[in-house]
């Protein structure tokens, strides 16, 4: 029998009735988003069809105010223009978002969910389009930074199968003395992504590109790291690679190239080193990924180690609706009542 039989129902009303739901904290979450999206006086700033501003409450959908354009006539709810919009059967999203929790596969999840594994994977991308998206942007004190090589990925120009290319994380060599011989880097397409941690906690990943485009990279690694990091009071510690030791130069980054210097184990890219471990233990039970969601996956990686105790789920349907979710609803100044 699948997991969904033991989780917490939910039966979705307007907020006139109560809704009724096992007092998990998952079932009070989801209702408290359902609720401040339903909040007297919030509404999408505009028709996302027309952009007209007249908008006027039309009932309700899956427990969500729905407001029809005056203008048009089309309608909407606070969740259009989110990448939740249009997904159906919410009775089922705390599943889901047990599911992101554990990590599941496509095919588990599917089964756990007792929805198709198309489905499953339209909602996982969904869900994660806003995490993937979200970086720190404040960094301080010592800051790591690191490249993670992934191999065998292929651009999906409309090619199916090649969306499902395995992608594995290369190993990067190691100084150590005595350390066994690490397999030369083949010829096939890979792609780095630049891993920057500081120890405070700050997280960013960026996904730079094939390995030997070293110049597109460098420029998309100043893009990535300007913004972040600043000539002052931050002390970059690259694992000795060329191209961020050449942007950290470029940016007036103090930089330390921990590889260049002998017996310096407690600078150790502990940080970076250990998201790259991590990461590549947890991928595995992907199967492979495909290179067009690699961010996606980075960012649920990074969602995961910012809640490592039990304690601390995270609350994966604020963080799919992200910050232009529920934040970002305007007061529906011109919005009147039917
Ligand atoms: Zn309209």
């Amino acid at each position: 029998m699948p997991a969904r039989a033991a989780l917490p129902t939910c039966e979705f009303r307007p907020p006139t009735a109560s809704v009724k739901c096992q007092k998990t904290s998952e079932a009070n979450t989801l209702n408290a988003v359902l609720a401040a999206l339903n909040e007297p006086g919030r509404a999408p700033a505009a028709c996302p069809n027309c952009g007209g501003r007249r908008l006027q409450r039309w009932g309700f959908s899956g427990g969500v105010q729905r407001y029809r354009c005056v203008g048009c006539g089309r309608c909407c709810n606070p969740l259009t223009g989110t990448p939740l919009a249009r997904l159906r059967r919410r009775d089922l999203w705390l599943d889901h978002a047990r599911a992101l929790d554990d990590g599941s596969s496509i095919r588990a999840a599917g089964r756990r969910l007792g929805l198709h594994r198309n489905t499953t994977f339209r909602w996982r991308h969904r869900w994660l389009r806003r995490p993937g998206e979200q970086q720190d942007s404040r960094f301080r004190g010592i800051v790591e930074a690191g490249l993670v090589s992934f191999h065998d990925v292929r651009t999906h120009h409309g090619a199916k199968r090649q969306t499902w290319r395995r992608v594995a994380i290369v190993r990067p060599r190691t100084d150590e003395p005595g350390s066994p011989e690490k397999p030369a880097m083949t010829a096939r397409p890979s792609v780095s992504v630049l891993v920057v941690r500081d120890r405070r906690g700050a997280m960013l990943d960026h996904v730079l590109g094939a390995m030997e485009h070293e110049a597109t990279n460098a420029t998309r690694m100043a893009r990535a790291l300007a913004p972040v990091l600043g000539p002052d009071r931050i002390m970059l510690c690259s694992d000795g690679s060329p191209l961020i030791d050449g942007v950290a130069r470029e940016l007036a980054i103090p930089f330390h190239a921990l590889s260049s210097v002998p017996g310096s184990r407690h600078f150790e890219q502990y940080l970076v080193r250990g998201f790259e471990r991590r990461l590549e233990g947890w991928m595995r039970r992907f199967r492979g990924v495909s290179a067009r969601y690699l961010a996606h996956y980075l960012g649920w990686r990074r969602v995961l180690d910012r809640h490592r105790s039990p304690e601390a789920s995270p609350d994966w349907l604020r963080l799919a609706l992200g910050p232009g979710g529920l934040e970002g609803s305007t007061t529906m100044a011109s919005a009147t009542v039917p």
